[in-house]
Formats: structure tokens, C-alpha cells, sequence
């Protein structure tokens, strides 16, 4: 029997995708090497007119348990899609990147689907990331053949949350990969623990030795921000460099974090800069 507070839960999602009250908001991934936008991940918000703001962890395996997670992910894409065509008339050309849930794989035309999207809005399919997760019940490997798909049509695939739960160097051999993101627990450790240190710069050397970027999640501080970057990470994101941003909002962060950029990397010269290095800094709170 299905709880009550998740019925109640599913019948506002299924409300909420047909009255358009969900939103994506986008989190930055810069280059570790000299601070540049390369891509954004879109995390969906819902604020639910009754119950409130509720949290991604809460509804979207509620989706994927009664069978709406494929309207959620068609729903995705369709508004990423327009948002990188309204980035782009901006001249802000980024890849964007989707969380999907391992469900929706499932079906083979997939990636057929996705493609015929992208040409639909003259998205180029190289604009396109896949981040995955392996689950208990999901296991990639078995999703060879639509992932293969994907990369065929040059969409790029993310394995998120490396490290932790289910996924294991295996897949990283096996499965077309162009991306792993280290979990935000070793990032968040990195400082005080050797091991965490360990293991962020042998999974980077990995991520090389195979051809994939090496992206840190959870970047919340200055040290965790050089460490990663030290420790051979290409990419970086987390709230130090941005929480997850509503679209509007992109093109005005990526001005100030351009000017942020050198400070939080040379925090000692402080002294030296003139104000709007100060300024820049102050930004982001250090
Ligand atoms: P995720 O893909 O691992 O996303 C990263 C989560 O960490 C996001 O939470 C993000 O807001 C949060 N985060 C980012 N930087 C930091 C940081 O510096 N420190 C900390 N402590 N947290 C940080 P969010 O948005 O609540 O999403 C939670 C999870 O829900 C995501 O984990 C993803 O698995 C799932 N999710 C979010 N949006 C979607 C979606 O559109 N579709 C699907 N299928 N899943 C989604
Ligand atoms: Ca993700
Ligand atoms: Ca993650």
C-alpha cells in the first residue's frame, strides 16, 4: 500500500508538471585550470502551492516509483533545451547538463528522442550531458546499449556521485563515460583526511588514464577549492563557486566570478590588489 503523504505527493507532481509549477535552476562547473564557465547542471525546483518548496530527494523518487519520472525527464529537457537557445542569443554558449534517472533509459528510442529535440531547436548534441547514477536496482551496465546510443550522437555522459553507493571502477572501464563527478563527501574531507586526498587524485589520474574530466562536487570553501585543483581535478563545482542559479542570473555571475577568479586562488596577495580584487572577493564571502 502506497503511504498517505506520498499519494498526496504524487497527486500534486502530477499536477505540478501539468500546471508548469516546477523550475530548473542551473549550478556552474568551472575549469579548474583558469576559472571558466564550461557547463551548468539544471536541478529542478518545486514549489508546491500547498505544501511548500519541496526537495528534488523527496519527489523525485516518488516520480520514479510511479511511473512519472519520463514526463519529468521529457519535461527537463524540453526546458533546458530552450534555455541554452535563450543563453546562446545572449553569447553565453555552455553545455548544459541533466540529471537522469537510470528508469528512463530504459527504453532503446531514448536517445533517438533526445536527438530529434535538439534538432528541433538547432541544439547542437555536443551541448548535452547525461549525468547518471548508479542505483541498487538499476545497475548501468545493463544500460550499454542506450548509453552507446548517446554517445554515438556525441551527447556527453556524467557519472555522478563517484565513490560512494553502487558504482565501482568497472563501469568506468566498460561503460562510455566523458565525465566523473567525485562525491561532495570526499571533497568535503579532502582538507583533514589524507585518504579523501588520496582517493580524489587517483580517480582523477584514472579519469585521464581513460579519456574522461575529472569534476569535484561540493566545493564549499578555499582549501577544498585548491586542494581538487592541486590534486588533478579539471572541473569544479559547489557553492563556493555558485549555488544553483536561477537563468536570469547566469551572465551577471559569470562577470563577477571572472574578477573573483584570481583572488581565490592567490588569497595572500590580498594585500597587494587594488579594491575591486577586494570587491571581487567579498563576493564570495571569504
Ligand atoms: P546531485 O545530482 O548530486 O546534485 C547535487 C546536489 O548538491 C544538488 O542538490 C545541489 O544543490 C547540491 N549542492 C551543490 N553544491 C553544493 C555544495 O557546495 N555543498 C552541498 N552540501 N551541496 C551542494 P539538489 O538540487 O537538492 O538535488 C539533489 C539530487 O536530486 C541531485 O543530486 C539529483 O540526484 C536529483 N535531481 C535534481 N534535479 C534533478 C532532475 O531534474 N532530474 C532528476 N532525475 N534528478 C534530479
Ligand atoms: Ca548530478
Ligand atoms: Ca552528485
Amino acid at each position: 500500500m502506497i503511504p498517505r503523504i506520498e499519494t498526496r505527493l504524487l497527486a500534486s507532481l502530477e499536477q505540478a508538471l501539468a500546471d508548469q509549477q516546477l523550475r530548473m535552476v542551473y549550478q556552474p562547473k568551472v575549469s579548474l585550470r583558469d576559472g571558466h564557465l564550461t557547463r551548468v547542471e539544471a536541478l529542478v525546483r518545486w514549489d508546491a502551492p500547498v505544501l511548500g518548496p519541496i526537495e528534488p530527494s523527496r519527489f523525485i523518487p516518488v516520480a520514479e516509483e510511479h511511473g512519472l519520472i519520463d514526463d519529468l525527464t521529457l519535461w527537463g529537457l524540453r526546458t533546458i533545451l530552450r534555455q541554452w537557445v535563450d543563453w546562446c542569443s545572449e553569447g553565453i554558449d555552455t553545455c548544459i547538463a541533466l540529471n537522469i534517472s537510470a528508469l528512463s533509459l530504459d527504453h532503446l528510442d531514448f536517445p533517438d528522442l533526445v536527438e530529434r529535440m535538439c534538432r528541433a531547436l538547432d541544439v547542437p548534441t555536443d551541448r548535452l550531458v547525461m549525468e547518471l547514477t548508479e542505483g541498487a536496482t538499476q545497475p548501468l551496465i545493463k544500460l550499454m546499449d542506450t548509453l552507446t546510443r548517446f554517445r554515438i550522437k556525441g551527447i556527453g555522459l556524467a557519472i555522478d556521485d563517484f565513490g560512494t553507493g553502487y558504482s565501482s571502477l568497472m563501469q568506468l572501464r566498460h561503460l562510455p563515460f566523458t565525465e566523473v563527478k567525485i562525491d561532495q563527501a570526499f571533497v568535503r574531507d579532502a582538507p583533514r583526511s589524507r585518504d579523501c586526498r588520496l582517493i580524489i587524485q587517483s580517480v582523477a589520474e584514472l579519469a585521464h588514464g581513460l579519456g574522461l574530466i575529472a569534476t569535484a562536487e561540493g566545493v564549499e570553501t578555499v582549501d577544498q577549492l585548491r586542494l581538487v585543483r592541486e590534486l588533478g581535478c579539471d572541473l569544479g563545482q559547489g557553492y563556493l563557486i555558485s549555488v544553483p542559479l536561477e537563468p536570469e542570473k547566469l551572465k551577471d555571475w559569470r562577470r563577477k566570478f571572472r574578477k573573483a577568479w584570481p583572488v581565490l586562488l592567490e588569497q595572500e596577495k590580498l594585500a597587494l590588489w587594488g579594491d575591486v580584487e577586494s570587491d571581487a572577493l567579498s563576493e564570495w564571502q571569504i
